[in-house]
Parts: C-alpha cells; structure tokens; sequence
C-alpha cells in the first residue's frame, strides 16, 4: 500500500494508474473502525484500485465542537488499511487542500439546513468543500459513502448532480456494533456508563420502526421513538424526523414512494450520536 502524503505525491499515483483502471475512493476523518472497512471492502469489490483518504477536515466543524479533540490513530488506521487491501491512502496536510488566502467557500442551501445543519450551522457546507476538492484531485470513478451519516449521503449526491461531478454515488449500509451502537469514530468519547446506555438509540429506532405501516402520519413514529429513547434518562434528543430518502426533506406520513427514514441525533454527555433507520423497507423492495 503506498501511503501519499501530499497532493504531488497523489498526482503521481494518479497518472501511473493503468489504461483501463476504476479507482474506488473512500473519504474518512480517520480513527478507522468497522464502519469504514466496509466501505473499503465494497470498494476493494467493485474497482481495480481503491484509494482512502484521511484527513480531519476543519472546515466542517463549528468553533466550540471537538476539532482539536477528534480521534487520530495514524499508526492503526494504516495497519488496518494495508490489511483491507486498500492500494495507496491519502494524508494531505491541511495546505495540500486548503491554500493559504483561500478564497473558496461552498454556501448550499435546502437540505442542508435541516437537521444536522440546523444542529450544526456550516457543517454540510464544509463536507462540500473538502469533498469537492478531494474528488477533483482523486479523480475517482466511484464515491463510497455511508447509510450511518444519511443526510450526507443526500447533500453530497446532490451535490455532485448540480455540480457535474463525474463520479458515481455508491451508499453502504451502517455497520453496527453487536448490541446495535453504530461504529462512529466518536464512540470512543463515551464513559463505560454512557457505553452501555447508548445502544437504546437503536433499540429506540427499531421498535418505532416496528410501528411502521403505510400512510401512518409520522409524527405517531416520531412519538414512538422519543418514548422509547426515554427509558434511557442519560439520553437528551436533539432531534428525531421521518424525512424523505430522497430528499431528507419531513414526511407528515409513512409515503413508500419516499422511501421514508427516521433519523435522529441525541446527546450522552457531550457526545452527540447520530444514527437513522428506513422504514417501509419490506414494502418498497
Ligand atoms: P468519517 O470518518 O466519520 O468522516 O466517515 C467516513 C465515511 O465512513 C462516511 O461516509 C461515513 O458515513 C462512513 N461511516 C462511518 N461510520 C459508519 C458505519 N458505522 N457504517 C457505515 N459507514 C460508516
């Protein structure tokens, strides 16, 4: 595995790739986990090259989140790359992406104000821009993302429709730990107490989506999750919604058409977890 530490040395494995080739590219903040191999597997599956990247993108965190806190394991995220088979990874300094008097900036609207972009003002405008930087320097054939972080799988799609990215979109189901929890860099964050209360976010998605039914209004789902998420009083919510799985835009109702998913974000402590479920999944094939 070639580790590229700078964008020359990205470039030079870019033009030694053969005639013919199709680059898998997985884009990570690093402190890899079972989540992010997966990604990597279904790259290593669908490509005749796989690239990682890992960087801690400063861009899309807010002033009083955990930027100078975030998880870096260097050593094992390589070991563990090099035993995925992933072919070369990626480790731009902060220069190789982001030049000094910079004076690009990405400002999306719509879905990107919800949610996690309510919760989290500029966060989704710096995901756009550092991935539509690392793509226009990877030139990948295909972009692997996660079903964990949904609405980015959203923004970012859409992102690449309205720009003319030329890559294609490829989504991984979440991967989860074996009580539900799933895998999050920040996992690690958690105290053993908050550890054990944590996979009740799960539990709480799943026996609200055991309530699903077509044209149910959303708001009896929404209710169903919050009572049980509530059984773990260590938890806080920050937000719960069915929204489309297209758009991400709230669905008063259980629409199949929509594919809807509930998606939700609560608070153990300072740590914020994120997880989704989609619902109707039996009756929309
Ligand atoms: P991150 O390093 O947190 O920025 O995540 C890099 C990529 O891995 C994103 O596309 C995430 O959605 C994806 N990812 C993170 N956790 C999981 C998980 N548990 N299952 C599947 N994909 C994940």
């Amino acid at each position: 595995m070639q580790v590229l530490s700078s964008y020359d040395q990205l470039r030079a494995y870019r033009q030694a790739l053969p005639p013919g080739h199709t680059l898998g590219f997985v884009p990570t903040m690093g402190a890899l986990h079972a989540g992010h191999a997966q990604l990597v597997a279904e790259a290593r599956a669908q490509n005749t090259a796989v690239l990682v990247s890992i960087f801690v993108n400063p861009t899309q965190f807010g002033p009083t989140e955990d930027l100078s806190r975030y998880p870096r394991t260097p050593e094992a995220d390589l070991a563990l790359l090099e035993q995925l088979g992933a072919d070369a990874v990626y480790t731009p300094t902060p220069e190789d992406l982001y030049p000094p008097q910079g004076q690009l900036h990405i400002s999306l609207t719509h879905t990107s104000r919800l949610l996690e972009g309510a919760s989290r003002p500029g966060h989704f405008d710096g995901v756009a821009l550092v991935v539509t930087k690392l793509i226009n320097q990877t030139h990948p054939t295909r972009l692997y993302l996660g079903q964990k972080d949904f609405q980015q799988t959203v923004v970012l799609r859409q992102l690449v429709h309205e720009a003319f990215l030329p890559v294609e979109v490829v989504v991984v189901p979440t991967v989860r730990e074996p009580d539900g929890l799933a895998r999050s860099s920040r996992n690690r964050y958690l105290s053993p107490a908050e550890r054990t209360a944590a996979p009740q976010l799960y539990r709480a998605l799943s026996s609200a989506g055991q309530q699903a039914q077509p044209g149910l209004a959303s708001a009896a789902i929404v209710q169903a999750f919050a009572a049980s998420l509530a059984l773990e009083p260590a938890f806080r919510l920050d937000y719960a919604e069915v929204v489309s799985g297209f758009t991400c835009q709230p669905l008063a109702a259980l629409t199949p058409e929509d594919r809807p998913v509930l998606v939700a974000a609560a608070y153990l402590g300072t740590t914020r977890l994120l997880d989704n479920l989609p619902l109707l999944t039996h009756t929309v094939g």
